[in-house]
Protein backbone atom coordinates (compact mmCIF):
# COMPACT_ATOMS: atom_id res chain seq x y z
CA UNK A 1 0.00 0.00 0.00
CA UNK A 2 1.39 3.49 -0.37
CA UNK A 3 1.47 5.79 2.57
CA UNK A 4 0.56 9.19 1.46
CA UNK A 5 3.83 11.64 2.40
CA UNK A 6 3.33 14.35 4.94
CA UNK A 7 7.10 14.40 6.01
CA UNK A 8 8.80 17.69 5.22
CA UNK A 9 10.08 15.98 1.83
CA UNK A 10 10.24 14.37 -0.13
CA UNK A 11 6.22 15.12 -0.67
CA UNK A 12 3.24 13.41 -2.32
CA UNK A 13 3.71 14.12 -6.08
CA UNK A 14 0.65 14.41 -8.38
CA UNK A 15 0.07 11.44 -10.75
CA UNK A 16 -0.39 14.06 -13.63
CA UNK A 17 3.46 15.15 -12.88
CA UNK A 18 4.55 11.90 -11.99
CA UNK A 19 3.90 11.34 -15.44
CA UNK A 20 5.92 13.85 -17.14
CA UNK A 21 8.74 11.88 -15.62
CA UNK A 22 8.62 9.89 -18.49
CA UNK A 23 9.18 11.98 -21.17
CA UNK A 24 11.34 10.67 -23.81
CA UNK A 25 14.47 11.89 -23.52
CA UNK A 26 16.32 15.11 -25.86
CA UNK A 27 19.63 16.16 -26.43
CA UNK A 28 20.70 18.07 -23.86
CA UNK A 29 22.68 20.40 -26.51
CA UNK A 30 19.97 20.67 -28.75
CA UNK A 31 17.68 24.01 -29.06
CA UNK A 32 14.37 21.82 -27.43
CA UNK A 33 16.77 21.69 -24.23
CA UNK A 34 18.14 25.46 -24.21
CA UNK A 35 14.03 26.49 -24.81
CA UNK A 36 12.95 23.89 -22.24
CA UNK A 37 15.47 25.61 -19.29
CA UNK A 38 14.48 29.10 -20.24
CA UNK A 39 11.10 28.30 -20.06
CA UNK A 40 11.63 26.81 -16.85
CA UNK A 41 14.02 30.04 -15.44
CA UNK A 42 11.43 32.59 -16.61
CA UNK A 43 8.63 30.89 -14.52
CA UNK A 44 11.06 30.26 -11.79
CA UNK A 45 11.68 33.84 -11.43
CA UNK A 46 8.14 34.81 -11.10
CA UNK A 47 7.71 32.16 -8.26
CA UNK A 48 10.40 33.03 -6.30
CA UNK A 49 10.18 36.95 -7.13
CA UNK A 50 13.46 37.85 -8.79
CA UNK A 51 14.67 39.30 -12.04
CA UNK A 52 18.40 37.48 -11.29
CA UNK A 53 19.62 34.58 -13.17
CA UNK A 54 18.39 30.79 -11.92
CA UNK A 55 20.92 28.09 -12.09
CA UNK A 56 19.65 24.65 -11.85
CA UNK A 57 21.22 21.57 -10.64
CA UNK A 58 20.66 17.88 -10.74
CA UNK A 59 21.48 17.40 -7.42
CA UNK A 60 19.47 17.99 -4.14
CA UNK A 61 19.33 21.53 -2.62
CA UNK A 62 22.60 20.46 -0.22
CA UNK A 63 25.07 20.90 -3.64
CA UNK A 64 24.02 24.34 -4.15
CA UNK A 65 24.39 25.33 -0.33
CA UNK A 66 27.67 23.68 -0.38
CA UNK A 67 28.16 25.29 -3.98
CA UNK A 68 27.14 28.75 -2.34
CA UNK A 69 29.61 29.45 0.64
CA UNK A 70 32.31 28.07 -1.59
CA UNK A 71 31.99 30.34 -4.66
CA UNK A 72 30.88 33.66 -2.53
CA UNK A 73 32.91 33.57 0.06
CA UNK A 74 36.21 35.54 -0.05
CA UNK A 75 36.56 36.79 3.55
CA UNK A 76 34.86 35.25 5.96
CA UNK A 77 30.88 33.38 6.41
CA UNK A 78 28.56 34.60 9.08
CA UNK A 79 26.36 31.16 9.35
CA UNK A 80 23.29 32.22 10.96
CA UNK A 81 21.29 28.97 12.58
CA UNK A 82 18.11 27.89 13.93
CA UNK A 83 18.31 24.20 13.97
CA UNK A 84 19.45 21.49 11.86
CA UNK A 85 19.76 22.80 8.09
CA UNK A 86 21.76 25.72 9.70
CA UNK A 87 24.21 23.70 11.55
CA UNK A 88 25.02 21.54 8.06
CA UNK A 89 25.58 25.02 6.37
CA UNK A 90 28.26 25.66 8.73
CA UNK A 91 29.87 21.69 8.83
CA UNK A 92 29.90 22.62 4.82
CA UNK A 93 32.12 25.81 5.08
CA UNK A 94 34.57 23.74 7.39
CA UNK A 95 34.26 20.65 5.50
CA UNK A 96 35.53 23.16 2.34
CA UNK A 97 37.79 24.97 4.20
CA UNK A 98 35.56 27.78 4.09
CA UNK A 99 36.45 30.02 7.25
CA UNK A 100 32.98 30.88 9.16
CA UNK A 101 31.45 31.44 12.20
CA UNK A 102 28.56 29.64 13.46
CA UNK A 103 25.97 32.35 15.30
CA UNK A 104 23.36 29.83 16.60
CA UNK A 105 19.99 30.36 18.37
CA UNK A 106 18.26 28.59 20.80
CA UNK A 107 16.22 25.66 19.24
CA UNK A 108 12.72 27.17 18.03
CA UNK A 109 13.73 30.56 18.09
CA UNK A 110 14.80 32.89 15.43
CA UNK A 111 17.98 34.48 14.36
CA UNK A 112 17.15 38.02 15.69
CA UNK A 113 18.23 41.30 13.76
CA UNK A 114 20.37 42.06 16.65
CA UNK A 115 22.42 39.05 15.92
CA UNK A 116 23.50 39.97 12.08
CA UNK A 117 23.83 43.76 12.94
CA UNK A 118 26.50 42.92 15.84
CA UNK A 119 28.42 40.12 13.55
CA UNK A 120 28.28 42.56 10.54
CA UNK A 121 29.35 45.64 12.14
CA UNK A 122 32.60 43.87 12.68
CA UNK A 123 33.59 43.94 9.30
CA UNK A 124 35.18 40.70 9.20
CA UNK A 125 32.29 39.13 7.08
CA UNK A 126 31.40 39.37 3.70
CA UNK A 127 28.72 36.18 3.04
CA UNK A 128 26.19 35.29 5.65
CA UNK A 129 23.65 32.41 5.56
CA UNK A 130 20.15 32.56 6.57
CA UNK A 131 17.46 29.79 7.24
CA UNK A 132 14.34 31.25 6.04
CA UNK A 133 12.26 28.38 6.87
CA UNK A 134 13.77 25.48 9.62
CA UNK A 135 12.41 22.13 8.86
CA UNK A 136 13.46 20.60 12.06
CA UNK A 137 11.74 22.91 14.19
CA UNK A 138 9.25 24.55 12.26
CA UNK A 139 10.17 27.91 12.22
CA UNK A 140 9.94 30.90 9.81
CA UNK A 141 12.96 33.63 10.57
CA UNK A 142 10.93 37.05 9.62
CA UNK A 143 13.09 37.67 6.44
CA UNK A 144 11.75 41.12 6.27
CA UNK A 145 12.88 42.50 9.45
CA UNK A 146 16.39 41.08 8.74
CA UNK A 147 16.59 42.42 5.37
CA UNK A 148 16.56 45.91 6.66
CA UNK A 149 19.67 45.09 8.63
CA UNK A 150 21.49 43.28 6.11
CA UNK A 151 20.83 45.44 3.56
CA UNK A 152 22.95 48.67 5.45
CA UNK A 153 25.94 46.02 4.39
CA UNK A 154 25.81 46.36 0.57
CA UNK A 155 29.27 44.44 0.22
CA UNK A 156 27.85 41.20 2.32
CA UNK A 157 26.65 38.35 -0.01
CA UNK A 158 23.41 37.35 1.33
CA UNK A 159 22.66 33.46 0.78
CA UNK A 160 18.93 31.93 1.96
CA UNK A 161 17.54 28.46 2.10
CA UNK A 162 14.56 27.93 1.45
CA UNK A 163 14.67 24.54 0.54
CA UNK A 164 11.11 23.92 2.78
CA UNK A 165 9.62 27.04 1.73
CA UNK A 166 10.00 28.52 -1.78
CA UNK A 167 6.49 27.76 -3.56
CA UNK A 168 4.33 27.45 -0.27
CA UNK A 169 5.78 30.22 1.53
CA UNK A 170 5.96 34.13 0.17
CA UNK A 171 9.64 34.90 -0.23
CA UNK A 172 10.23 37.96 -2.35
CA UNK A 173 13.58 37.22 -3.28
CA UNK A 174 14.36 40.85 -5.12
CA UNK A 175 12.39 42.99 -2.26
CA UNK A 176 14.52 41.24 0.36
CA UNK A 177 17.89 41.43 -1.52
CA UNK A 178 18.10 38.07 -1.45
CA UNK A 179 21.80 37.35 -3.76
CA UNK A 180 21.54 33.40 -3.83
CA UNK A 181 18.25 32.37 -2.94
CA UNK A 182 18.13 28.16 -2.86
CA UNK A 183 15.51 25.77 -3.27
CA UNK A 184 14.82 22.09 -4.05
CA UNK A 185 12.42 20.25 -6.06
CA UNK A 186 10.88 17.46 -3.45
CA UNK A 187 9.19 19.90 -0.82
CA UNK A 188 6.88 22.97 -1.64
CA UNK A 189 7.53 22.68 -5.31
CA UNK A 190 5.52 19.14 -5.36
CA UNK A 191 8.42 17.10 -7.28
CA UNK A 192 10.54 14.24 -7.23
CA UNK A 193 14.15 15.33 -4.98
CA UNK A 194 17.04 15.07 -7.26
CA UNK A 195 16.95 18.67 -8.58
CA UNK A 196 17.95 22.28 -7.09
CA UNK A 197 17.53 25.34 -8.14
CA UNK A 198 19.29 29.11 -7.10
CA UNK A 199 18.68 32.54 -7.77
CA UNK A 200 21.85 34.43 -8.34
CA UNK A 201 22.73 38.29 -8.51
CA UNK A 202 25.25 39.08 -11.32
CA UNK A 203 27.20 40.97 -8.52
CA UNK A 204 27.75 37.64 -6.60
CA UNK A 205 28.48 36.70 -9.82
CA UNK A 206 31.19 38.99 -10.37
CA UNK A 207 32.52 38.67 -6.89
CA UNK A 208 32.92 34.53 -7.34
CA UNK A 209 35.44 35.24 -10.41
CA UNK A 210 37.78 36.44 -8.03
CA UNK A 211 37.95 33.45 -5.62
CA UNK A 212 39.43 30.31 -6.38
CA UNK A 213 39.22 27.09 -5.65
CA UNK A 214 35.03 26.89 -5.84
CA UNK A 215 35.14 23.75 -7.10
CA UNK A 216 33.75 22.35 -10.33
CA UNK A 217 30.63 20.57 -10.00
CA UNK A 218 28.60 23.41 -7.87
CA UNK A 219 30.59 25.95 -9.38
CA UNK A 220 27.95 28.98 -9.40
CA UNK A 221 30.57 30.89 -12.27
CA UNK A 222 30.13 27.61 -14.55
CA UNK A 223 26.49 27.14 -13.83
CA UNK A 224 25.56 31.01 -15.06
CA UNK A 225 28.54 30.51 -17.87
CA UNK A 226 26.22 28.17 -19.71
CA UNK A 227 22.90 29.75 -18.66
CA UNK A 228 24.23 33.14 -20.75
CA UNK A 229 26.34 31.86 -23.49
CA UNK A 230 25.30 28.34 -24.93
CA UNK A 231 22.30 30.04 -23.88
CA UNK A 232 20.32 28.05 -21.31
CA UNK A 233 22.12 25.09 -20.64
CA UNK A 234 23.62 22.92 -18.34
CA UNK A 235 27.54 22.55 -17.79
CA UNK A 236 26.94 18.94 -17.53
CA UNK A 237 23.68 16.19 -18.33
CA UNK A 238 21.29 17.40 -16.37
CA UNK A 239 18.15 15.18 -15.12
CA UNK A 240 15.77 15.89 -17.91
CA UNK A 241 13.03 13.99 -16.39
CA UNK A 242 13.17 15.90 -13.63
CA UNK A 243 13.18 19.35 -15.97
CA UNK A 244 9.95 17.72 -17.80
CA UNK A 245 8.14 17.25 -14.37
CA UNK A 246 9.05 20.99 -13.35
CA UNK A 247 8.04 22.80 -16.62
CA UNK A 248 4.44 21.09 -16.14
CA UNK A 249 4.73 21.97 -12.79
CA UNK A 250 5.34 25.77 -12.84
CA UNK A 251 2.52 26.35 -15.40
CA UNK A 252 0.22 24.74 -12.08
CA UNK A 253 2.10 26.32 -9.55
CA UNK A 254 1.40 29.98 -11.56
CA UNK A 255 -2.33 28.76 -12.52
CA UNK A 256 -2.66 28.74 -8.62
CA UNK A 257 -1.45 32.06 -8.77
CA UNK A 258 1.74 32.52 -5.99
CA UNK A 259 -0.23 34.31 -3.49
CA UNK A 260 -2.96 32.15 -3.40
CA UNK A 261 -0.56 29.18 -2.61
CA UNK A 262 1.28 31.05 -0.19
CA UNK A 263 -2.71 31.75 1.62
CA UNK A 264 -3.29 27.92 0.92
CA UNK A 265 -0.20 27.05 2.82
CA UNK A 266 -0.96 29.66 5.86
CA UNK A 267 -4.50 28.36 5.99
CA UNK A 268 -3.09 24.29 6.27
CA UNK A 269 -0.71 25.53 8.78
CA UNK A 270 -3.52 27.41 11.30
CA UNK A 271 -5.21 23.61 10.85
CA UNK A 272 -2.20 21.81 11.78
CA UNK A 273 -1.20 24.17 14.82
CA UNK A 274 -5.29 24.21 15.83
CA UNK A 275 -5.08 20.35 16.13
CA UNK A 276 -1.87 20.39 18.08
CA UNK A 277 -2.66 22.99 20.36
CA UNK A 278 -5.72 20.80 21.03
CA UNK A 279 -3.79 17.39 21.13
CA UNK A 280 -0.19 17.73 22.51
CA UNK A 281 1.74 21.38 21.98
CA UNK A 282 3.69 23.59 19.92
CA UNK A 283 7.29 23.38 19.90
CA UNK A 284 8.18 26.83 18.33
CA UNK A 285 8.56 29.99 19.46
CA UNK A 286 4.52 30.41 18.50
CA UNK A 287 4.63 34.25 16.89
CA UNK A 288 7.49 32.75 14.56
CA UNK A 289 6.04 29.35 13.19
CA UNK A 290 6.44 27.69 9.84
CA UNK A 291 3.59 27.73 7.31
CA UNK A 292 4.65 24.36 5.19
CA UNK A 293 6.10 22.23 8.79
CA UNK A 294 4.71 22.15 11.68
CA UNK A 295 7.03 20.47 14.93
CA UNK A 296 4.63 19.39 17.83
CA UNK A 297 5.86 18.34 20.65
CA UNK A 298 4.58 14.73 22.00
CA UNK A 299 2.23 14.88 25.27
CA UNK A 300 0.25 12.01 23.90
CA UNK A 301 2.70 9.65 26.29
CA UNK A 302 2.65 7.12 23.36
CA UNK A 303 6.25 6.97 21.74
CA UNK A 304 5.83 8.17 18.77
CA UNK A 305 7.56 5.01 16.84
CA UNK A 306 4.27 3.48 17.99
CA UNK A 307 2.28 6.18 17.07
CA UNK A 308 3.97 6.19 13.57
CA UNK A 309 3.80 2.58 13.15
CA UNK A 310 -0.20 2.76 13.26
CA UNK A 311 -0.56 5.65 11.11
CA UNK A 312 1.35 3.67 8.24
CA UNK A 313 -0.79 0.74 8.85
CA UNK A 314 -3.83 3.17 8.05
CA UNK A 315 -2.31 4.40 4.77
CA UNK A 316 0.42 7.84 6.33
CA UNK A 317 3.63 8.90 6.86
CA UNK A 318 4.24 11.48 9.39
CA UNK A 319 7.67 12.10 10.49
CA UNK A 320 9.86 11.93 13.93
CA UNK A 321 11.62 15.36 15.44
CA UNK A 322 14.81 15.52 13.52
CA UNK A 323 18.67 15.55 15.67
CA UNK A 324 17.98 16.60 19.20
CA UNK A 325 14.51 16.61 19.00
CA UNK A 326 14.01 13.02 17.49
CA UNK A 327 11.79 11.38 20.61
CA UNK A 328 10.62 14.36 22.07
CA UNK A 329 8.55 15.83 18.64
CA UNK A 330 6.87 14.89 15.32
CA UNK A 331 5.88 16.93 12.33
CA UNK A 332 3.79 17.14 9.82
CA UNK A 333 4.54 18.55 6.54
CA UNK A 334 1.76 20.65 4.60
CA UNK A 335 3.24 21.26 1.81
CA UNK A 336 3.36 21.56 -2.18
CA UNK A 337 -0.38 20.56 -3.42
CA UNK A 338 -1.89 19.19 -0.45
CA UNK A 339 -5.39 20.00 0.01
CA UNK A 340 -7.42 21.17 3.10
CA UNK A 341 -9.59 18.09 2.56
CA UNK A 342 -6.25 15.88 2.81
CA UNK A 343 -5.37 17.65 6.19
CA UNK A 344 -7.85 17.48 7.82
CA UNK A 345 -8.61 13.94 6.95
CA UNK A 346 -4.68 13.15 8.16
CA UNK A 347 -5.71 14.74 11.50
CA UNK A 348 -8.57 13.68 11.67
CA UNK A 349 -7.19 9.55 11.52
CA UNK A 350 -4.65 10.74 14.19
CA UNK A 351 -6.72 11.85 16.69
CA UNK A 352 -8.33 8.42 16.61
CA UNK A 353 -4.53 6.62 16.53
CA UNK A 354 -3.93 8.34 19.60
CA UNK A 355 -7.35 7.78 21.28
CA UNK A 356 -6.83 4.36 20.35
CA UNK A 357 -3.47 3.75 21.27
CA UNK A 358 -4.24 5.36 24.74
CA UNK A 359 -7.51 3.04 25.42
CA UNK A 360 -5.01 -0.26 24.53
CA UNK A 361 -2.48 1.11 27.42
CA UNK A 362 -5.24 1.49 29.71
CA UNK A 363 -6.85 -1.94 29.45
C1 LIG B 1 15.48 19.45 3.16
C2 LIG B 1 16.25 20.64 3.57
C3 LIG B 1 17.57 20.83 3.18
C4 LIG B 1 18.33 19.79 2.44
O1 LIG B 1 17.90 19.80 1.13
P1 LIG B 1 18.20 18.59 0.17
O2 LIG B 1 17.42 18.98 -1.04
O3 LIG B 1 17.68 17.36 0.86
O4 LIG B 1 19.65 18.53 -0.05
C5 LIG B 1 18.21 22.00 3.51
N1 LIG B 1 17.57 22.95 4.22
C6 LIG B 1 16.30 22.80 4.62
C7 LIG B 1 15.67 23.89 5.41
C8 LIG B 1 15.61 21.64 4.31
O5 LIG B 1 14.34 21.48 4.73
Amino acid sequence: MHKRLYIPGPVEVRQDVLDKMATPMIGHRTKEASALQQSISEKLQKVMGTKNKIVLSTSSGSGLMEGAVRCFTAKKAAVFSIGAFGDRWYKMCTANGVPADLFQSELGQITTPEMIDNALKTGEYDLITITQNETSTGIRNPMEKLAEVYKKYPDVIVCVDTVSSMGGDYIPVDELGIDVCITSTQKCLGLPPGMSIASVTDRAIEKAKTIPNRGLYFDYVELVKFVDEKPYQYPSTPSESHMFALDYQLDRILEEGVMNRYERHVKLANIVRDWARKNCELYSDPDNLSNTVTCITNTTGIPFAELNKAMQAKGYLISNGYGALKDKTFRIAHMADTTEEEINSLLKDLEETIAELKAQTKA
